[in-house]
């Protein structure tokens, strides 16, 4: 399961006090208000599963049926700090999701957070990370307080990570302060829409500037069956090939491909959150079915019947291993022992 939410109590602690003083963004607001002070018997669970990399966690997983978590720090990650806690916690985290996976080898890998504040720390951060931690990527949990990953300031993040060879997996945040509005008051900023609005359109951006033609051998990880983008790819490359003749918008750079190249050849989809055969399908379908890898979205939707949607996917067994298990494999280059039991395999 390729996209597994974590949180340490520290950066928990943070969120907390960002409430109390204000200085966090509308989505944060909208967002943690919700989780951290709910005091609902399912939010209390999820705040509780998403804080333990130990017994815990170890016993969800038996109960649905997933061998093996690639954990990231949940989302706004510690992009809403002061630049020193952010750095401190970054570290934090890398250091735990580190010890959990050498205490539990075959069940945990990790991606490495960063703080954007300080791209300069988030390059030496994701180096130590990978180089002595052994974690197998970098999460980004999307915009930095309005800011997006095709800011050129951010290149060198793109350069390191093609440089070790980690993907970088994109997953959603609040939208920003500058796109919030009308999703808030309709109650649309979180998981049920905004997510997928806002970063489906960061990952437009990135493509749109050239990232991938500048870093060809650049991954990037996508989840929630890539935030509906496969669904638009059509329309998008027909407007994107109209869009570049006309020199419509003279500033963006001209591709080396249609968008949808972008998406076959660099990203690869999870099913995080999106447990449901027809999108599976027709994802698989649009981007390739080597491109689909299996996600939760554990602790926010836990649900074992999510996995037997996956298991009964009508797909042959060989891609339904891809699906499960060999895929993340390779796009995390990940050092796991096999399952002792194959047909245990989720
Ligand atoms: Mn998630």
């Amino acid at each position: 399961a390729s996209e597994e939410a974590y949180l340490p109590t520290e950066v928990l602690h943070g969120y907390r006090r960002l409430l109390q003083r204000g200085g966090g963004d509308r989505g944060f607001e909208s967002l943690w208000s919700y989780y951290a002070q709910n005091p609902s018997p399912r939010i209390r669970t999820v705040l509780e599963r998403m804080q333990d990399l130990g017994e815990r966690r170890l016993a969800d997983m038996d109960g649905f049926g997933v061998d093996h978590q690639i954990v990231g720090l949940t989302c706004p990650g510690v992009e809403l700090f002061d630049v020193e806690q952010a750095r401190e916690l970054a570290r934090l985290t890398n250091d735990r999701i580190a010890d959990a996976c050498a205490r539990h080898p075959d069940r945990f890998s990790g991606l490495a957070a960063v703080a954007l504040q300080d791209v300069d720390f988030s390059i030496g951060e994701l180096e130590r990370a990978v180089r002595e931690l052994g974690l197998r990527g970098v999460i980004v949990n999307s915009h930095a307080r309005g800011q997006y990953l095709d800011d050129p300031r951010f290149d060198s993040l793109f350069a390191k990570a093609a440089e070790l060879d980690v993907p970088l997996y994109l997953h959603p945040n609040t939208p920003s302060d500058g796109m919030i509005e009308p999703l808030l008051d309709a109650g649309l900023d979180g998981a049920i829409y905004g997510f997928a609005v806002e970063t489906g359109m960061h990952l437009l951006r990135i493509i749109f500037a050239g990232v991938f033609d500048r870093y060809p051998t650049l991954r990037l990880v996508a989840g929630h069956l890539g935030e509906a983008l496969p669904f638009w790819l059509f329309r998008i490359d027909y407007f994107h090939d109209l869009q570049a003749r006309s020199g419509r918008y003279p500033s963006r750079p001209r591709l080396d491909y249609p968008p949808s190249h972008y998406l076959r050849n660099n990203v690869w989809l999870t099913t995080s959150g999106m447990a449901w055969a027809p999108a599976i399908l027709f994802t698989r379908g649009v981007v390739g079915p080597d491109r689909v890898l299996y996600a939760m979205d554990y602790p926010y939707q836990a649900e074992a019947a999510e996995v037997a949607v996956h298991d009964d996917l009508p797909i042959p067994l060989d891609e339904k291993r891809r699906l499960f298990e060999t895929g993340a494999r390779e796009v995390f280059r990940l050092h796991v022992p096999a399952a002792v039991d194959g047909e245990a395999s989720a």
